[in-house]
């Protein structure tokens, strides 16, 4: 294939994982072909080995995105990473989930055998009326942060800060951060796993504790912690039709657009990495809806979108 010709959506069948916290969501909503309860991530283009996406239809169906990434880095705009950067999840809480800190490239390259760290964001898809999540603490020094920690004073400690359907979160490396139950993200991430648990709100699990990385999280939670207010912004009422930069660092950049109608943009990234949150409509002809993944290739060209859907879109600056 000569390079910068495919003029063809990858859609991806994602894979879902089930967890103690997990609800039904995934299934009865997004429609995802999963057995049981309890089905608390959905994978949705991820080249990770723990899950990695199969692409659906067309040109390369049946391939792994890991595996496209390797034989094919033309759709990816040949960027120099050695595996596909990013990993894109709907994460489905029906309980609260462990309060935790990653660190960022520096420490996990010397503490953790040379992994990326994990710089990660949050798009809340839906949440109860007066929810709230976990981002950022409330010490003022390492010392203070270590006295609270050490003896256990968590309510004083840990932040919570009020969410609406909308909202956009970054969760920098050294954030303490936890989505509470009945809250549905979608959360694009560094594609790594390295995640210590601060505290699991003393909860037992068949009789025992989880483990916790205390030592670990102390010595990568940023003091101060950025203030609440700088800590969320809202995605709402963005322009319709247009394709909408929401955030940009340098892991990732994000996007919304809301097609109301007709929607159309040029593809000038290395690749976008697109998930619909709602409705249904049509990419360049090709029937989507709630639920679906796709990564328009580098070069695609045009990008048409028709309908009523609201979507979010990633990629890397090359
Ligand atoms: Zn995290």
């Amino acid at each position: 294939m000569k390079e910068n010709q495919l003029h063809e959506l990858l859609f991806l069948d994602p894979v879902c994982t089930h967890n103690i916290w997990g609800g039904t969501r995934l299934r009865e909503e997004f429609g995802y072909p999963v057995e049981g309860d309890g089905i608390g991530e959905c994978w949705g283009i991820s080249a990770h080995p723990e899950g990695d996406g199969t692409v659906r239809s067309g040109s390369f169906q049946g391939e792994k995105l890991s595996g496209l990434w390797d034989k094919h880095p033309e759709l990816f705009g040949n960027l120099p990473y050695d595996r596909y950067p990013l990993l894109t999840k709907i994460i489905d809480a029906q309980d609260d989930l462990s309060i935790q800190v990653h660190p960022d490239d520096a420490y996990a390259q010397v503490y953790e055998n040379g992994s990326l760290g994990k710089t990660e964001c949050w798009f809340i898809c839906d949440c109860a009326e007066d929810a709230a999540i976990v981002i950022g603490h409330n010490a003022r020094t390492k010392e203070e942060l270590e006295e609270m920690v050490r003896q256990g004073k968590w309510t004083e400690l840990i932040r919570e800060i009020p969410i609406h359907k909308g909202d956009f979160l970054q969760i920098d490396p050294g954030t303490v951060h936890a989505i509470k139950a009945h809250t549905l993200i979608l959360e694009t991430q560094q594609n790594s796993a390295i995640t210590y648990r601060l505290y699991d709100y003393d909860r037992l699990q068949n009789g025992k504790s989880r483990e916790l990385h205390i030592d670990k999280s102390l010595d990568v939670i940023t003091v101060p912690a950025k203030s609440a207010q700088e800590s969320v912004k809202s995605a709402n009422g963005l322009p319709e039709n247009e394709l909408n930069q929401i955030y940009a660092c340098g892991k990732y950049t994000i996007f919304k657009l809301d097609v109301n109608g007709n929607a159309s943009f040029e593809q000038k990234y290395p690749f976008l990495a697109a998930s619909v949150l709602e409705g249904a409509g049509t990419m360049n002809g090709a029937e989507v809806r709630k639920g679906d993944h796709f990564i328009i290739p580098c070069g695609f060209g045009k990008v048409e979108g028709n309908g009523n859907m609201s979507l979010i879109l990633s990629t890397v600056e090359s």
